[in-house]
Formats: C-alpha cells, sequence, structure tokens
C-alpha cells in the first residue's frame, strides 16, 4: 500500500456525515474498507423503492475512494443532510466499480441516484456497446454535469514509455469491470485497431489498487478517467514519481470528431509532482444520472439543496472550482432530464 494514504483532498471541517465516513479524504482512506462496508450495509437498509412518494432516503452509487466520484456523492449528500430539516430525505453514498456499475444498478431499482460517463450516460440511452444486447435503459435520467474527466494515462518513469502506443507489449492497467474508464479505453483500443492481447497484461485492478500496483512495479502504467486534481494520480506522482502520459494520435482524433461525448482535454502543468508540462489527452464529462422511476420531488429536492448552497458546494472538492450552472445543466446530458430537475432548472430560467 506505498502509494496510498497521502494527499487527499480536505473537506472543510465540519462534522463527520450521515453515512459514518470521516470528513477528509486522507480520514476515508485510513478507514478504507470499514468506512465503505458501513456505507454499503447503511445503504442496504435504507435505500426503499424508488416509486415510494414517501421516501426518505437517497442512495448515490460512485466509484473508487481515491476518485472524484466519491466526492461528489460525498458532497451532495453531505449538503442534503444539512438540509434535512426541509427536505426530510437522509442521503448515503456508496462507493461501486464506477459509471457502468452506477447505470445497471440505477436500472435495477438498486441506487436512486449514480455518477456516470459522459459516453456511458449516451450508450446506456442508447443501448450500444457495454450495453448492447440487453436493450436501451429507458428509464435512465439525466440530474446534471459535473467535472470534465480528461482520460488520464500515467506510466512507471523505467517503462519508458513516452506515447500510449508504446505501452504495446508492456503490462497495462486498462480499468475495473463496471468502470467508465474501462469502457472507454475498450473503445479506444478498437480504434486503434489493437486487442488487450497488444498488452502482456491487461490488468483490470480497481481504482485504489492501480497506485499501489504502479509503485510495486506489478504494472507499467495504468489509465484513469477522472477529474483532476486525484488522489489516485497525486499518489503515485508523489510516492514513485509517475509521469503522465499524452493520448493523441489518429485514434484519438477521429473518436472525439464522431463522438458529441467526448472533447480534448489538457491536464495542467505543475498540477502534479514531476509532471511540469501540460499533458495533451481527450475525454468526458462526469454527470448525476437517475431513474424515471425515482419521485419528482426527491430530484427537485436534490438539484435545489446543490444549486441553492452552490459556494458550499464547489468548495468540497478542487475538480469542482470552475463549475459553472448553466454549463452543468446542459453539457454532457444525453439522456433526457429527470422532470425534478426540469423543474428546478426552468424556475431558476436556465433553460
Ligand atoms: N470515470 C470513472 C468511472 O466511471 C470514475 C472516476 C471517479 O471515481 O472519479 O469509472
Amino acid at each position: 500500500m506505498q502509494c496510498l494514504g497521502r494527499g487527499a483532498w480536505a473537506y472543510p471541517a465540519d462534522p463527520p456525515i450521515q453515512d459514518g465516513r470521516a470528513n477528509t479524504g486522507i480520514i476515508v482512506m485510513r478507514l478504507g474498507m470499514k468506512s465503505i462496508l458501513s456505507a454499503a450495509v447503511l445503504a442496504s437498509f435504507v435505500s426503499m423503492p424508488a416509486a415510494d412518494a414517501a421516501q426518505k432516503f437517497v442512495t448515490i452509487g460512485t466509484g473508487g475512494v481515491t476518485g472524484v466520484y466519491y466526492a461528489v456523492g460525498g458532497a451532495v449528500c453531505r449538503l442534503m443532510n444539512k438540509s434535512y430539516k426541509e427536505t426530510g430525505v437522509r442521503c448515503s453514498t456508496e462507493s461501486t466499480g464506477g459509471s457502468v456499475f452506477n447505470v445497471n444498478a440505477i436500472k435495477a431499482g438498486e441506487l436512486d441516484f449514480g455518477l456516470s460517463q459522459s459516453d456511458v450516460q449516451y450508450n446506456a440511452i442508447m443501448g450500444l456497446k457495454q450495453f448492447a444486447g440487453k436493450g436501451k435503459v429507458a428509464d435512465l435520467r439525466a440530474v446534471f454535469a459535473v467535472h470534465p474527466e480528461p482520460i488520464t494515462v500515467l506510466a512507471r518513469r523505467d517503462a519508458k514509455v513516452d506515447t500510449f502506443a508504446d505501452f504495446a507489449g508492456k503490462r497495462f492497467n486498462i480499468g475495473n469491470p463496471g468502470s467508465g474508464t474501462l469502457a472507454s479505453m475498450e473503445e479506444l483500443i478498437k480504434e486503434m485497431g489493437w486487442t488487450k492481447a497488444k498488452f502482456s497484461l491487461a490488468a483490470e485492478l480497481k481504482p485504489d489498487e492501480m497506485a499501489p500496483a504502479l509503485c510495486d512495479n506489478k504494472v507499467d502504467g495504468f489509465s484513469y478517467a477522472v477529474g483532476h486534481p486525484s488522489a489516485a494520480i497525486q499518489d503515485p506522482t508523489t510516492t514513485c514519481n509517475a509521469k503522465l502520459v499524452p493520448l493523441t494520435g489518429p485514434a484519438v482524433d477521429k473518436l472525439v470528431k464522431e463522438h458529441p461525448y467526448y472533447s480534448y482535454a489538457t491536464i495542467p502543468g505543475g498540477m502534479y509532482a514531476g509532471n511540469p508540462d501540460p499533458v495533451k489527452t481527450y475525454g468526458v464529462r462526469a454527470t448525476v444520472v437517475t431513474s424515471a422511476k425515482v419521485p419528482e420531488k426527491i430530484v427537485y429536492n436534490l438539484v435545489k439543496t446543490v444549486f441553492e448552497n452552490f459556494d458550499d458546494f464547489k468548495k468540497l472538492h478542487p475538480a469542482f472550482a470552475h463549475l459553472d450552472p448553466k454549463d452543468m445543466v446542459k453539457a454532457g446530458l444525453s439522456a433526457p432530464l429527470h422532470p425534478g430537475a426540469l423543474k428546478y432548472y426552468k424556475e431558476k430560467g436556465w433553460l
């Protein structure tokens, strides 16, 4: 675990939030499984059927604890739980495998809300790629977009990698099952004419396992579609001098040109130790999604709570610093907006 336990983004000094998680990222990492389990156990008790009009609890599916989805869920729930007196709704987060898992769990009625990459949201509503053969996720509804997620590639310095193509024949972590990262990477390597067999090892470790694996020389590199700054990138750049690798070239250009949910992105120079130069890549947008079966009042209350306390929300993670509400209600959303969200955005005159 040599790469973990460092440099998470501190939340303001408020008491621990409802689901029992501590209020700093660093403590979250130390508590690790215990806090995830407590959230999961709580979630299994409190998550009520989405169609229940008197619903008192909501659960938000996030991602790994070293990513930014976990912070989004934590921030939304923190504000929701502070507004409990007005709304009567309590909120808890669950650490999950990521975008694809969250969409499937929402479809199954096991989660009320979840974080999803914009490409996964699009594929779900259209019944494509990861959802092909299973039908469209017709009940999926958009709530709002959050931060941009550049597809971020890290390498060990001794792997002698300058471009993504240099990973051919090397050990690479492409993303865990259920993650949006894996979904996006599968699309990229297909576009490049590669298969997973192009790597000597195509590992599927979870985000909190990637940094230790890289620093312990179990893999030469990994990819992570994640907001910045992220503890998952900060840990290996600080602990074992990992290097950011650009993701550019004809396959990337074609993907960006052909798909509305992709755009070019740059990871700013100096954001991470030992990586002073900007790094070009492309990426998606993080979005919050729900089901058409979740009552209008619940979704209305959630978006109202977030946007009426937006300055507080933005302070809860540095990746939220540049968020603009008017953009968040449009960008990267391909599923129809949930009526509860639409009602609030219309009231505000944003749509
Ligand atoms: N984009 C990643 C995924 O969908 C998760 C990133 C995060 O947890 O911040 O799997």
